[in-house]
Protein backbone atom coordinates (compact mmCIF):
# COMPACT_ATOMS: atom_id res chain seq x y z
CA UNK A 1 0.00 0.00 0.00
CA UNK A 2 1.22 3.70 -0.14
CA UNK A 3 2.27 4.19 2.99
CA UNK A 4 4.33 0.76 3.21
CA UNK A 5 7.82 2.80 2.30
CA UNK A 6 10.10 0.57 4.39
CA UNK A 7 13.05 0.29 4.55
CA UNK A 8 12.67 4.11 4.50
CA UNK A 9 10.90 5.84 7.63
CA UNK A 10 8.33 8.76 7.61
CA UNK A 11 8.87 11.01 10.26
CA UNK A 12 6.09 13.61 11.09
CA UNK A 13 7.91 15.37 13.54
CA UNK A 14 6.91 19.32 13.42
CA UNK A 15 9.89 21.51 12.91
CA UNK A 16 10.09 25.20 12.44
CA UNK A 17 13.66 25.07 10.50
CA UNK A 18 14.15 26.80 7.83
CA UNK A 19 14.98 25.13 4.37
CA UNK A 20 18.20 24.87 2.90
CA UNK A 21 19.16 24.13 -0.82
CA UNK A 22 19.46 20.34 -0.58
CA UNK A 23 15.93 20.04 0.91
CA UNK A 24 13.05 18.38 -0.68
CA UNK A 25 10.06 21.09 -2.39
CA UNK A 26 7.08 20.74 -3.16
CA UNK A 27 5.20 22.33 -5.59
CA UNK A 28 1.43 21.96 -5.78
CA UNK A 29 -0.72 23.68 -8.72
CA UNK A 30 -2.02 23.19 -11.56
CA UNK A 31 -4.49 20.49 -9.57
CA UNK A 32 -0.86 17.92 -9.43
CA UNK A 33 2.28 18.45 -8.20
CA UNK A 34 5.87 18.63 -9.45
CA UNK A 35 8.16 15.70 -9.91
CA UNK A 36 11.15 14.61 -11.80
CA UNK A 37 11.12 11.95 -13.58
CA UNK A 38 14.33 10.13 -15.27
CA UNK A 39 13.47 6.75 -16.84
CA UNK A 40 11.15 5.18 -14.71
CA UNK A 41 12.27 7.14 -11.55
CA UNK A 42 10.64 9.40 -9.94
CA UNK A 43 11.73 12.04 -6.80
CA UNK A 44 10.54 15.26 -5.55
CA UNK A 45 13.19 18.37 -6.62
CA UNK A 46 15.36 20.11 -4.25
CA UNK A 47 15.37 23.88 -3.57
CA UNK A 48 18.58 23.53 -5.54
CA UNK A 49 17.26 23.08 -8.68
CA UNK A 50 15.47 26.11 -8.87
CA UNK A 51 18.76 28.53 -9.29
CA UNK A 52 18.72 32.08 -8.75
CA UNK A 53 15.19 31.40 -7.15
CA UNK A 54 16.47 29.43 -3.99
CA UNK A 55 16.84 32.12 -1.48
CA UNK A 56 13.14 33.63 -2.16
CA UNK A 57 11.56 29.90 -2.34
CA UNK A 58 13.73 28.87 1.30
CA UNK A 59 12.87 31.73 2.99
CA UNK A 60 9.22 31.57 2.46
CA UNK A 61 8.55 27.59 2.54
CA UNK A 62 7.29 25.54 5.67
CA UNK A 63 8.75 21.78 6.80
CA UNK A 64 6.16 19.53 6.65
CA UNK A 65 7.77 16.06 7.48
CA UNK A 66 11.28 14.06 6.82
CA UNK A 67 11.72 10.48 5.00
CA UNK A 68 15.34 9.03 6.12
CA UNK A 69 16.16 12.20 7.53
CA UNK A 70 15.66 13.99 4.73
CA UNK A 71 12.99 16.87 5.11
CA UNK A 72 10.47 17.60 2.57
CA UNK A 73 9.15 21.64 2.60
CA UNK A 74 6.09 22.86 1.11
CA UNK A 75 6.97 25.74 -1.40
CA UNK A 76 4.66 28.60 -0.68
CA UNK A 77 5.80 30.58 -3.90
CA UNK A 78 4.67 29.80 -7.14
CA UNK A 79 6.51 27.76 -9.11
CA UNK A 80 9.70 29.70 -10.75
CA UNK A 81 10.09 27.63 -14.11
CA UNK A 82 10.75 24.14 -14.47
CA UNK A 83 13.52 22.13 -15.81
CA UNK A 84 13.21 20.03 -18.72
CA UNK A 85 12.93 16.44 -16.67
CA UNK A 86 10.30 18.05 -14.46
CA UNK A 87 6.48 17.52 -14.59
CA UNK A 88 3.09 18.07 -13.12
CA UNK A 89 1.77 15.03 -11.86
CA UNK A 90 -1.79 14.96 -11.23
CA UNK A 91 -2.73 13.57 -7.87
CA UNK A 92 -4.34 11.19 -9.75
CA UNK A 93 -1.38 9.62 -11.19
CA UNK A 94 0.37 9.87 -8.16
CA UNK A 95 -0.80 6.18 -7.56
CA UNK A 96 1.38 4.79 -9.97
CA UNK A 97 4.42 6.89 -9.29
CA UNK A 98 7.66 4.63 -8.07
CA UNK A 99 9.28 4.14 -6.16
CA UNK A 100 6.45 4.40 -3.21
CA UNK A 101 8.52 6.50 -1.20
CA UNK A 102 8.20 9.46 -3.61
CA UNK A 103 4.19 8.55 -4.14
CA UNK A 104 3.74 8.81 -0.66
CA UNK A 105 6.01 12.17 0.24
CA UNK A 106 3.92 13.59 -2.84
CA UNK A 107 0.54 12.30 -1.89
CA UNK A 108 0.92 13.36 2.57
CA UNK A 109 2.42 16.61 1.00
CA UNK A 110 -0.85 17.55 -1.06
CA UNK A 111 -3.32 16.62 2.10
CA UNK A 112 -1.37 19.14 4.27
CA UNK A 113 -0.99 21.60 1.48
CA UNK A 114 -4.88 21.57 0.70
CA UNK A 115 -5.71 22.15 4.34
CA UNK A 116 -3.22 24.86 5.34
CA UNK A 117 -5.08 26.57 2.16
CA UNK A 118 -8.45 25.89 3.47
CA UNK A 119 -7.10 27.09 7.18
CA UNK A 120 -5.96 30.48 5.53
CA UNK A 121 -8.79 32.57 7.45
CA UNK A 122 -10.26 31.64 10.91
CA UNK A 123 -13.42 29.72 10.88
CA UNK A 124 -14.83 31.28 13.73
CA UNK A 125 -14.06 35.17 13.39
CA UNK A 126 -12.59 35.51 9.59
CA UNK A 127 -8.89 36.58 11.14
CA UNK A 128 -5.86 35.33 9.13
CA UNK A 129 -4.61 32.60 10.35
CA UNK A 130 -0.90 32.17 11.55
CA UNK A 131 1.20 28.74 11.76
CA UNK A 132 1.70 27.51 15.35
CA UNK A 133 5.14 27.66 16.24
CA UNK A 134 4.20 24.97 18.76
CA UNK A 135 2.85 21.78 16.88
CA UNK A 136 1.02 21.43 13.39
CA UNK A 137 -1.89 23.54 13.33
CA UNK A 138 -2.83 27.02 12.75
CA UNK A 139 -4.24 29.55 15.40
CA UNK A 140 -6.20 32.77 15.34
CA UNK A 141 -4.21 35.61 16.54
CA UNK A 142 -7.74 37.12 17.67
CA UNK A 143 -9.51 34.74 19.16
CA UNK A 144 -7.08 32.18 19.73
CA UNK A 145 -9.01 29.05 18.01
CA UNK A 146 -6.80 26.25 17.04
CA UNK A 147 -7.23 24.03 14.32
CA UNK A 148 -5.62 20.67 13.48
CA UNK A 149 -4.88 18.69 10.07
CA UNK A 150 -7.97 17.46 9.02
CA UNK A 151 -8.47 13.72 9.00
CA UNK A 152 -11.54 11.93 8.15
CA UNK A 153 -12.50 8.66 9.12
CA UNK A 154 -13.76 6.07 6.52
CA UNK A 155 -14.58 2.36 6.34
CA UNK A 156 -13.83 0.36 3.55
CA UNK A 157 -15.67 -2.93 3.73
CA UNK A 158 -15.00 -6.46 2.20
CA UNK A 159 -18.68 -7.91 2.74
CA UNK A 160 -18.38 -11.96 1.72
CA UNK A 161 -20.61 -14.96 1.34
CA UNK A 162 -18.87 -17.79 1.20
CA UNK A 163 -16.96 -17.82 -2.01
CA UNK A 164 -18.26 -14.67 -3.27
CA UNK A 165 -17.27 -10.97 -2.81
CA UNK A 166 -19.78 -8.33 -2.91
CA UNK A 167 -18.44 -5.70 -5.59
CA UNK A 168 -19.39 -2.17 -6.41
CA UNK A 169 -18.82 0.33 -8.84
CA UNK A 170 -18.90 4.16 -8.07
CA UNK A 171 -20.83 6.26 -10.31
CA UNK A 172 -19.74 10.32 -11.14
CA UNK A 173 -16.33 9.44 -10.47
CA UNK A 174 -13.23 9.19 -12.02
CA UNK A 175 -11.81 5.72 -10.86
CA UNK A 176 -13.91 3.22 -12.97
CA UNK A 177 -12.33 -0.11 -11.24
CA UNK A 178 -14.34 -2.31 -8.77
CA UNK A 179 -14.26 -0.87 -5.53
CA UNK A 180 -15.91 -2.30 -2.32
CA UNK A 181 -18.47 -0.40 0.08
CA UNK A 182 -16.91 2.57 1.96
CA UNK A 183 -18.13 5.28 3.36
CA UNK A 184 -17.26 7.96 5.89
CA UNK A 185 -18.02 7.83 9.60
CA UNK A 186 -20.41 10.34 11.11
CA UNK A 187 -20.69 12.11 14.43
CA UNK A 188 -21.49 10.06 17.30
CA UNK A 189 -20.85 6.72 15.35
CA UNK A 190 -18.29 3.78 16.27
CA UNK A 191 -16.61 1.92 13.00
CA UNK A 192 -18.72 -0.64 13.69
CA UNK A 193 -21.81 1.84 13.23
CA UNK A 194 -20.50 2.93 9.88
CA UNK A 195 -19.99 -0.43 8.34
CA UNK A 196 -23.36 -1.04 9.02
CA UNK A 197 -24.89 1.60 8.16
CA UNK A 198 -22.73 2.22 5.04
CA UNK A 199 -23.46 -1.63 3.39
CA UNK A 200 -27.00 -1.14 4.48
CA UNK A 201 -27.08 2.55 2.18
CA UNK A 202 -25.31 1.41 -0.39
CA UNK A 203 -26.43 -2.25 -0.95
CA UNK A 204 -29.15 -3.19 0.95
CA UNK A 205 -27.52 -5.79 3.10
CA UNK A 206 -27.45 -6.96 6.32
CA UNK A 207 -23.98 -7.83 7.87
CA UNK A 208 -22.54 -9.69 10.96
CA UNK A 209 -19.24 -11.23 12.38
CA UNK A 210 -16.87 -7.87 11.88
CA UNK A 211 -13.32 -8.35 11.06
CA UNK A 212 -10.87 -5.55 12.03
CA UNK A 213 -8.30 -5.90 8.62
CA UNK A 214 -5.52 -2.95 8.43
CA UNK A 215 -5.71 1.11 8.23
CA UNK A 216 -4.62 2.97 5.97
CA UNK A 217 -3.75 6.70 6.01
CA UNK A 218 -5.63 8.20 2.74
CA UNK A 219 -4.47 11.32 1.88
CA UNK A 220 -6.06 11.56 -1.91
CA UNK A 221 -9.19 12.16 -0.03
CA UNK A 222 -8.25 13.66 3.94
CA UNK A 223 -9.04 10.22 5.17
CA UNK A 224 -8.01 7.43 7.34
CA UNK A 225 -9.49 4.51 6.12
CA UNK A 226 -10.39 1.10 8.28
CA UNK A 227 -11.00 -2.03 6.51
CA UNK A 228 -13.09 -4.36 7.94
CA UNK A 229 -13.97 -8.07 6.26
CA UNK A 230 -17.62 -9.18 7.47
CA UNK A 231 -20.29 -11.80 6.93
CA UNK A 232 -23.89 -11.56 4.61
CA UNK A 233 -26.18 -11.69 7.32
CA UNK A 234 -29.26 -13.05 5.45
CA UNK A 235 -31.01 -12.19 1.78
CA UNK A 236 -27.92 -11.69 -0.79
CA UNK A 237 -30.45 -9.28 -2.61
CA UNK A 238 -28.77 -6.29 -3.83
CA UNK A 239 -30.78 -3.07 -3.77
CA UNK A 240 -28.41 -0.49 -5.26
CA UNK A 241 -28.04 3.01 -4.46
CA UNK A 242 -27.77 4.82 -7.20
CA UNK A 243 -26.75 8.11 -6.13
CA UNK A 244 -23.02 6.55 -5.21
CA UNK A 245 -23.14 3.43 -7.44
CA UNK A 246 -23.70 2.14 -10.69
CA UNK A 247 -23.22 -1.33 -9.96
CA UNK A 248 -23.14 -3.77 -7.45
CA UNK A 249 -22.45 -7.29 -7.47
CA UNK A 250 -21.84 -10.56 -6.05
CA UNK A 251 -18.31 -12.04 -7.70
CA UNK A 252 -16.88 -15.79 -7.33
CA UNK A 253 -13.50 -15.55 -5.82
CA UNK A 254 -12.28 -17.41 -8.64
CA UNK A 255 -13.22 -14.58 -10.91
CA UNK A 256 -11.84 -11.99 -9.38
CA UNK A 257 -8.67 -9.92 -11.14
CA UNK A 258 -5.58 -10.37 -9.81
CA UNK A 259 -5.01 -6.80 -7.95
CA UNK A 260 -1.60 -7.28 -7.10
CA UNK A 261 0.49 -4.47 -6.67
CA UNK A 262 -2.06 -1.59 -6.20
CA UNK A 263 -1.32 0.84 -3.95
CA UNK A 264 -4.85 1.10 -2.06
CA UNK A 265 -6.30 -0.84 1.08
CA UNK A 266 -9.80 -1.79 -1.14
CA UNK A 267 -7.20 -3.31 -3.70
CA UNK A 268 -5.22 -5.28 -0.94
CA UNK A 269 -8.54 -6.68 0.65
CA UNK A 270 -10.11 -7.86 -2.94
CA UNK A 271 -6.48 -9.28 -3.92
CA UNK A 272 -6.48 -11.28 -0.12
CA UNK A 273 -9.92 -12.66 -0.52
CA UNK A 274 -8.93 -13.50 -4.05
CA UNK A 275 -6.15 -15.82 -2.09
CA UNK A 276 -8.40 -16.98 0.28
CA UNK A 277 -6.72 -15.17 3.23
CA UNK A 278 -9.37 -13.43 4.12
CA UNK A 279 -9.16 -15.08 7.79
CA UNK A 280 -5.34 -14.82 7.99
CA UNK A 281 -4.45 -12.50 10.44
CA UNK A 282 -2.59 -9.41 8.49
CA UNK A 283 1.53 -9.05 8.14
CA UNK A 284 2.91 -6.44 10.02
CA UNK A 285 0.27 -5.39 12.49
ZN1 LIG B 1 -10.57 33.71 15.29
Amino acid sequence: MIQDISPHVYDRTYRQDKATAGDHVLFYEKGGVLLRKQGENWSVPRFSDFTGAEEELTEKARHLFNIDGESYYLARSACPGQREEFSWCSLRDVRSVRPMEVAFAAVTGSQLARWYRSRAYCGRCGTPTEWSTLERAVVCPKCGLIEYPKICPAVIVAVTDGDRLLLTRYANRPFKGYALIAGFTEIGETLEDTVHREVMEEVGVRVKNLRYYKNQPWSFSDTLLTGFYCDLDGDPAITLDHNELCEGFWMERSELPCREGDVSLTAEMIERFRLGRENEKPENP
